[in-house]
């Protein structure tokens, strides 16, 4: 009896996977040991160690060779942290791990952190291409006892966030001011939230000019405006969203009220923004489908715009989501194009309509002359080959000078969004300038 109990005790507070210490046990033994800062050593060093591009392991060689990969990097986080006495080791999940040390000062943390990376950091070697494995590390610093666990490891988790949007293979220490950061993303989401059941959202449409000048489409994009804010840029409030669980809600609106929007259109075509967590979701594409179908909009007038993060990843529902989407009729465009790791063999695994030159691209088109432009062009030109050899559309995005249009021209694109040639704008001064009789349409439907 009393060895199975001690086993039950072991398995609930111990990892299955590798053995160390788990979640439950953290929380049991931190309160204990922050009692002795400042009495039994100087100061407690909390590390919150995260894989960087742990991932790719378990998406392209397997779970098995993951967890065993997980296996090697715990016993050797142990054996690094043993060199340290009274150092506590814990899995909280996933590829993440927390190390409680004892420490004398800020010095010895750093080398222990620098160690942690060093372990982490090797280079795996896969028939196509390498994953270069490591962490990130997020550190908070403890000098005075009787702190809260909860807050210490939110503070060590607001570092690793730091250290992760920093590049990876780094090391962060906790600041005060992160706390503001991470309190201003709480108001945030809590009036994104409010506004959510609200509908407090609006849509703009930014027109896509062709060489003769004319407007076949638009692209839809979001806007809200924070009640003390002001508008806050959809580039800042999509990441949160779909950190925080409500994208989904978010993508049904916009999808909702561009297709009202925009469904008595007859010659504008209409870009929609989907995320990579909606193009993940099993039944996202019978969705778009019923929305479509509930405005009486036709999908052959609707072109879904996907970053490559959204077509990557295993798991049946994206394929299944192209598939569908793509069989009813819409057209799908690869958006932010050339950013990521993997645009050209992405091409090859799904028949995309149209690839969107990044803004990065477009905005590096320097002045006659410039340092670097000439690469940048003939980046640019290859894109467009690419894109005509696959029979491709191809549009660059964040045109804003006369130039940048010239060039891109001559690299041979034609078509051109951005600042230079049209604003975003309402759904109502979008048909008044490029449908014409859609508001006599729109007038006729709803009386
Ligand atoms: P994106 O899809 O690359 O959208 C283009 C962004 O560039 C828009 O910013 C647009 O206003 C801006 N832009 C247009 N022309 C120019 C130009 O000439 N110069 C510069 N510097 N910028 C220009 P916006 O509206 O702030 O959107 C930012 C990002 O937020 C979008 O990038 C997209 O990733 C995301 N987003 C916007 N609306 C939605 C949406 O409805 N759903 C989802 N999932 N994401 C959205
Ligand atoms: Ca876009
Ligand atoms: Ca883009």
């Amino acid at each position: 009896l009393i060895s199975s109990e001690k086993h039950a005790k072991h398995l609930a507070y111990h990892d299955q996977l590798t053995g160390v210490p788990n979640r439950a046990l953290l929380f049991a033994r931190l309160p204990e040991i922050l009692e002795g800062v400042g009495h039994d050593f100087p100061q407690l060093a909390v590390l919150c160690v995260d894989l960087d591009h742990f991932k790719e392991v378990n998406d392209t060689l397997g779970h098995d060779a993951g967890d065993e990969l997980l296996r090697q990097l715990a016993e050797s986080l142990r054996t690094a942290a043993a060199t340290i006495s009274g150092t506590l080791i814990a899995r909280l999940g996933g590829d993440e791990f927390v190390l409680a040390c004892p420490v004398c000062d800020r010095i010895e943390a750093e080398g222990l952190a620098a160690r942690c990376i060093d372990i982490a950091t090797r280079t795996i070697h896969r028939a196509h291409g390498q994953i270069e494995l490591g962490c990130s590390i997020g550190v908070v610093l403890v000098d005075e006892p009787a702190a809260d666990a909860s807050a210490i490891l939110r503070r060590a988790d607001m570092a690793l966030y730091r250290a992760k949007s920093e590049g990876r293979s780094r090391v962060a220490f906790f600041e005060p001011e992160m706390d503001e950061a991470f309190r201003t993303r709480r108001v945030i989401e809590d009036s994104l939230r409010d506004s959510l059941r609200r509908d407090a959202f609006n849509m703009v449409y930014q027109p896509q000019v062709d060489l003769h000048g004319r407007v076949p489409s638009v692209e839809a994009l979001l806007r809200w405006t924070h009640p003390d804010l002001g508008e806050i840029s959809p580039a800042m409030f999509i990441p949160l969203a779909e950190e925080r669980g409500m994208i989904m809600a978010i993508g049904d609106f916009v999808l909702r009220r561009v297709f009202q929007e925009t469904a008595h259109w007859r010659h504008l075509r209409v870009a929609v923004n989907v995320s990579a967590v909606q193009m993940r979701t099993a039944g996202f594409a019978a969705q778009v489908l019923r929305l479509a179908a509930q405005a009486g909009a036709d999908p052959a007038r609707y072109e879904i715009e996907v970053t490559e993060t959204a077509l990557l990843g295993d798991g049946p529902a994206i394929a299944e989501n192209f598939e569908v989407l793509r069989s009813f009729g819409f057209s799908v465009v690869l958006d932010d194009f050339g950013t990521g790791y993997s645009s050209l063999s992405l091409l090859h695994r799904f028949r995309v309509d149209k690839i969107k030159i990044d803004r990065s691209f477009v905005s590096a088109l320097g002045e006659d002359g410039e340092a670097g432009g000439a690469e940048v062009s003939a980046l640019v030109g290859a894109i467009v080959k690419l894109a005509r050899s696959f029979r491709l559309g191809v549009i660059a995005e964040g045109v804003e000078t006369e130039e940048q249009r010239r060039q891109l021209v001559m690299s041979g694109c034609t078509e051109f969004q951005g600042y230079l040639t049209g604003r975003p704008m309402p759904a109502g001064d979008v048909a008044e300038r490029y449908e014409p009789g859609a508001n006599l349409r729109r007038l006729a439907q709803t009386a």
